[in-house]
């Protein structure tokens, strides 16, 4: 390992290796990368796991076969910026300098901010899809329901494509009807939005689905406590909060900033969430003219999801590579989001839209609140294709 590179990347997850390999392929040289983790997971996957349709060894790869070839993998944690001084301590002591630097260490999971939920994850009960120790967990228990309560909850932004929480809710629905059990479960599915997604086109379809379902849904409420032992949810919403027996609990936790990266410089001050102060457009942070963030650990405005980060890649790479060269950034991101919806196990709508959740279709000819079939198989069996073979070649 050096101790300095011309551009030192935090975090190989989605964000940092498409970027490393795109700024690769715009002839940046001398890149080395932080990366802890010996493994690389592409977690929409987790989704379909959770719903019996994919299977873990699909959504993982060592991280030693997704780290481009030319780039340096530091096997390491970032504990420490100091962007006053170029450098970045490592939590063994290690400082390394840089002439650029990106941050991209995704979201952290606070299992700790609902009371109880940390234990609770251990019980039989209790699963988390944004867990990737239980997706296959998940699988197993809407195997195992036949009656009772099942309760699925979102969590308040920011969160890594917030309405993943719902798309379990529906392929379990999927499932149990199939089964010919729907009817005999009682499906509660917990948002903390007014309406069930924010994008009217999107929330007609989904309320039409739920309707279809019979699922309960919980609309500006949030779980505020777990209690596993006695199988019960506490659910703050607009009466109050109230308690809920169930059989099942699907919850996604609340999510922030790593706690390390919150107590550096980079956030805004003021900013609770601890996320990089960025230029939401350039990518470029605000105070700091060589350091750059993307992704979901980015202050950006979009709805963070791998589908947004895509577009930021290709501008963060191209401003990065200018301002190498000696040259003026010129790259916007346009705020882009996107969440994909599994409303059946064999249909899927994908909701596209702007940082004011307005609509933003990749094929505005196409209704884009309307469940497709081929937008299933784009989701479950083309897009882990392209994420592996292109995206993270900073092909696509
Ligand atoms: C269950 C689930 C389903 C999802 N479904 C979809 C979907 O259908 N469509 C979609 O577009 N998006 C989906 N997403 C969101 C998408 O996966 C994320 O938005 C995307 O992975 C964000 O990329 P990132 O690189 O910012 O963070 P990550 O991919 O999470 O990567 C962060 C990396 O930083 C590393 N890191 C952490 N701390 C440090 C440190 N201190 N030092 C160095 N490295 C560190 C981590 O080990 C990790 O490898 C889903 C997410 C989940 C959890």
């Amino acid at each position: 390992m050096a101790d300095y590179y011309q551009v030192l990347v935090i975090g190989g997850g989605n964000a940092g290796i498409s970027l490393a390999a795109r700024l690769h392929r715009y002839k940046v040289a001398d890149i080395g990368l932080i990366e802890p983790r010996p493994v690389h997971y592409f977690q929409p996957l987790f989704s379909h796991i959770g719903g019996g349709a994919a299977r873990m060894s699909e959504a993982v790869r060592a991280q030693a076969q997704v780290m481009p070839r030319e780039v340096e993998w530091i096997r390491g944690e970032a504990a420490d910026i100091r962007p006053e001084e170029n450098a970045v301590l490592l939590a063994d002591g290690r400082r390394i300098g840089y002439g650029q630097l990106v941050v991209c260490p995704g979201l952290q999971l606070d299992w700790d901010g609902v009371p109880g939920l940390a234990e609770a994850m251990a019980s039989p009960q209790v699963t988390s899809n944004y867990d990737p120790a239980m997706p296959e967990k998940t699988w197993k228990l809407v195997c195992s329901l036949r009656s009772g309560t099942a309760v699925f909850t979102q969590p308040p932004e920011p969160a890594k494509c917030a309405g993943v929480a719902q798309k379990i809710a529906y392929l379990a629905c999927d499932y149990w009807r199939e089964q010919g059990v729907l009817e005999d479960i009682r499906v509660v599915l917990v948002v903390p939005t007014p309406t069930v997604f924010g994008v009217k086109e999107v929330d007609a379809a989904l309320r039409a689905k739920i309707a279809e379902y019979g699922i309960e849904l919980c609309t500006s409420t949030t779980l505020a406590g777990v209690d596993a032992a006695r199988r019960a949810v506490a659910l703050a919403g607009p009466d109050g909060t109230r308690e809920l027996t169930f059989n099942l609990l699907h919850a996604v936790p609340p999510q922030s900033a790593p706690d390390w990266l919150k107590d550096t410089p980079l956030p805004a001050a003021g900013d609770a969430g601890g996320f990089v102060e960025v230029d939401p457009e350039l990518l470029r942070h605000r105070r700091y003219g060589n350091v750059w963030s993307l992704g979901d650990a980015a202050a950006t405005l979009n709805y963070k999801s791998g589908g947004a980060l895509r577009k930021q890649v290709k501008v963060l790479a191209r401003n990065l590579a200018a301002v190498v060269g000696g040259r003026e950034p010129r790259e916007r991101y346009n705020h882009y989001g996107v969440c994909p919806i599994a409303l059946t196990r064999h249909t899927l709508l994908f909701a596209e839209f702007d940082h004011q959740y307005r609509p933003m279709p990749t094929f505005p000819r196409l209704d884009p609140a309307k469940e497709r079939r081929w937008a299933w198989v784009l989701d479950r069996w083309i897009f882990p294709q392209i994420y592996w073979h292109l995206i993270l070649k900073g092909r696509a």
